[in-house]
C-alpha cells in the first residue's frame, strides 16, 4: 500500500474497552476494523490493543488463533498502540501475571500488573506524553500496570509526578498504563496514526 493511502486501523476485539477505542479512532476520521481472526490481523496497517483483562485477552488470543499472527506482525514492524492491558500484552516480561500468562511481546520492558490498586482506586490525571502534545493530555488509570524496567532502545514518553513510568515507545510500538479513550482524549490516537502508522506505511 502506498504511503498516501488511508490507513486501516485494527482494534483487537477479544475483550475489554474495544468500543471506546473504535469510537475514538472513528471520531478522528480513521477507517477501523474489529480484529478477531487471522485474516483480520493480516489486513490491518496497525493495531490497537484495548484495556481490559490481560490474562483473558491472552487466553482468547490463543483460542481465536490470532496470537501467532499478531506476534509475527509485531516482529515485522506493524505499529501497535497498547493501553493498560494492551500495554501488558506488549511487554516482554510481566510480574503479577496468572499462572501461564503469556504476552505478545515486542516492548523490551517489565510491567507490574495492578500497580495502582483496585478499581475503586481509579484516578484521572493530566500527563505530558512526549511527542504527542506540548500540553498534558487527560487520561484515566483503572487498575493499570506500572513499567518497572526498560531495556536499551526503549524511550520513556510519560511518567507520573512520583517518577513511575507509565508510557513507553520502542520503534513503532507504544504502550501506556492509562486510558485516554474513556475520557474523550483523542490526541494519543491521532499522534499514533499520524506519526507512527503513516511513517510505517511510507517506509514499506
Ligand atoms: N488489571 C488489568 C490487567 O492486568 C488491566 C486493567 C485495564 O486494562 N484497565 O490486565
Amino acid at each position: 500500500m502506498a504511503g498516501n493511502q488511508t490507513p486501516l486501523i485494527g482494534v483487537l476485539a477479544l475483550q475489554g474497552d474495544v468500543r471506546e477505542h473504535d469510537e475514538t479512532l472513528r471520531a478522528l476520521g480513521y477507517d477501523t476494523v474489529l480484529v478477531r481472526t487471522p485474516a483480520d490481523v493480516s489486513r490491518v496497517d496497525a493495531l490497537v490493543i484495548p484495556g481490559g483483562e490481560s490474562s483473558v485477552i491472552d487466553k482468547l488470543s490463543r483460542i481465536f488463533g490470532v496470537r501467532e499472527p499478531i506476534v509475527s506482525r509485531i516482529q515485522g514492524g506493524m505499529p501497535v498502540l497498547g493501553t493498560c492491558a494492551g500495554l501488558i500484552m506488549l511487554a516482554h516480561t510481566i510480574s503479577g501475571g496468572i499462572h501461564d500468562q503469556q504476552t505478545f511481546g515486542g516492548l523490551d520492558i517489565t510491567v507490574a500488573r495492578n500497580a495502582f490498586g483496585s478499581q475503586a482506586e481509579s484516578f484521572e490525571a493530566d500527563l505530558i506524553v512526549d511527542g504527542v502534545a506540548a500540553e498534558p493530555i487527560h487520561v484515566a488509570f483503572i487498575r493499570g500496570p506500572v513499567i518497572t524496567d526498560v531495556g536499551r532502545g526503549v524511550e520513556v514518553i510519560s511518567t507520573l509526578p512520583s517518577g513511575q513510568i507509565v508510557g513507553v515507545r520502542q520503534g513503532a510500538l507504544v504502550g501506556v498504563s492509562f486510558h485516554p479513550e474513556v475520557v474523550g482524549e483523542t490526541r494519543l490516537h491521532r499522534w499514533f496514526v499520524e506519526s507512527l502508522v503513516r511513517d510505517a506505511m511510507a517506509n514499506r
